[in-house]
This record gives C-alpha cells, structure tokens and sequence, in this order.
C-alpha cells in the first residue's frame, strides 16, 4: 500500500494541494520526491487524492489533484468506544492507534467514578490518530470526543450501547452484536479499577446492555482493543 500524506481540508485550493511543512519536508528531504512525482494525500475527513508534485523546496509541496476518491478504507457502519482515561498515556496512546486501524470511527475519553487519571492532552492523541490513519490506509480520521462523565455518555442515544463488565453472566459481546446487526454501537469500557456498581445500574436504567470478554480480567485497554476489534467486519 502507498503511504499516504495527510493535508486537512484547509490546504486544498481549487484542484491543487499545498502540504503541511512537516509533510512536506519528509517528502522532499527523507523521500527526496521532486516535481512530476505521484504522491497520495487523505484530507482525514473522507477525501483521497492521487496528486502530481508541481513545485517542491525544501519544506513545501504544492501538487495537483489527478484522482480524488471519497471515503476509501472506511467502514459503512460506526462504531464509537468510551475508554476511561487510564493512569498511563502511553497505554491510552496504543489503544487510539489500535481503534483507528481497526475501523473505530468516534472515541469518547471517559471520566468514571474510578478514574485516577484526570489529564488528557487531545493534541498528543490527534497525532497518534492521524498517523494510525496515514498508516492504514483510512480516510475518515475518526471524531475524539472532548472528555467526557461517564452519565453524560449514558444519556448517548444510537442503534446498540454495551457496558463491558468482567462479572456480567450476560452474553459474550460479539454474540450479542452480530443478533443486534447495528448501524452505530457504542461501547463503553471501565478504567483500571473497573466501573462502580452505581454506575452499572445507571447504565441498567438507561436500558444499555451488559457484555463480557470471556472469564480473564483483561486489561482496560485490551478489552476497549477487543472492542474495537468489531471495527473489522465492516
Ligand atoms: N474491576 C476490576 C478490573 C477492571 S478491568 C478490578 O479492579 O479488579 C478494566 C475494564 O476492562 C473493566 O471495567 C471492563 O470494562 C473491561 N474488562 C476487563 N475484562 C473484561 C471481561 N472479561 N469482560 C468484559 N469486560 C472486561
């Protein structure tokens, strides 16, 4: 698969593409790519393009559309998961890129009653995703929610919404989803200490389902990885 770059919408004039600098020194300074070469650009909002380089320096590109796409590599239906912040950013950071190779198309960082970490640097995460993005071929760069409580992301209304509780006897997740058939699901996944039993009936209220990942406790962002993992039948 091409690498592709990515230029937001705001770069794009016309029929013609001027890359970020970051893009664009690495195209010209590591690939040393010049003017006539191909490259393949994904504007992270479904758009894909073949483009010609017209005129590159060291730390600019400016290329012209030759075949543009919409929504290549994208799955049709979505797929939203609520992880807790977790007390490590580096683990967090692995769950964002596993979510966007695997065809997760919103986040929630989720604040919860056993939440310790309160931090999240949405700037950091963006990047990860962005690169998971260039990585694996998508176009769409999937929304990060701004953190989010727990009872607020309850009140979320879409087609199948499951809490991940690893004392649930209810149906394992993939079972229960592939009879529900949804268009969007939301999934929700606990921090290191788990959901509070307050919060399971809040969810129970809210008539969301209960779901299980077998009978290990796995790690929060194993499961939330699992999760996501629904991504790829789509
Ligand atoms: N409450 C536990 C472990 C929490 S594991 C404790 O403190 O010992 C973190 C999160 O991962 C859970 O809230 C749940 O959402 C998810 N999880 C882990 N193992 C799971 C399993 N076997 N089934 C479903 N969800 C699981």
């Amino acid at each position: 698969m091409t690498t592709q770059y990515f230029a937001p919408p705001a770069c794009f004039e016309g029929n013609h593409v001027t890359l970020p600098p970051e893009e664009a020194r690495h195209v010209v300074q590591v690939l040393r790519h010049g003017v006539g070469d191909e490259l393949v650009v994904t504007d992270g909002v479904g758009g894909w393009f073949r483009v010609v380089i017209r005129f590159a320096k060291k730390d600019k590109i400016i290329a012209e559309v030759i075949e543009k796409q919409i929504g290549k590599g994208e799955p049709s239906r979505q797929l939203s998961i609520g992880l807790a912040l977790l007390k490590s950013t580096d683990r967090y950071e692995w769950f964002l890129e596993k979510a966007v190779e695997l065809g997760v198309t919103a986040v929630y960082p989720l604040l919860t009653h056993h939440t310790e970490m309160r931090r999240f640097k949405p700037e950091r995460a963006q990047k990860v995703m962005i690169a998971a993005l260039k990585q694996c071929g998508r176009t769409r760069l999937p929304l990060l929610h701004p953190t989010t409580e727990l009872q607020k992301c309850l009140s979320t209304e879409v087609d199948a919404r499951f809490l991940l509780h690893e004392k649930t006897t209810e149906p394992n997740l993939f079972e229960r989803w592939q009879v529900l058939k949804p268009h969007h699901t939301l999934i929700v996944v606990g921090p290191e200490g788990g959901f509070s039993e307050v919060e399971v009936r809040a969810a129970l209220e809210a008539g969301w389902h209960m779901a299980s990942l077998g009978r290990r406790r796995l790690r929060a962002e194993t499961a939330a990885v699992m999760a996501a993992g629904l991504g790829i039948w789509d």
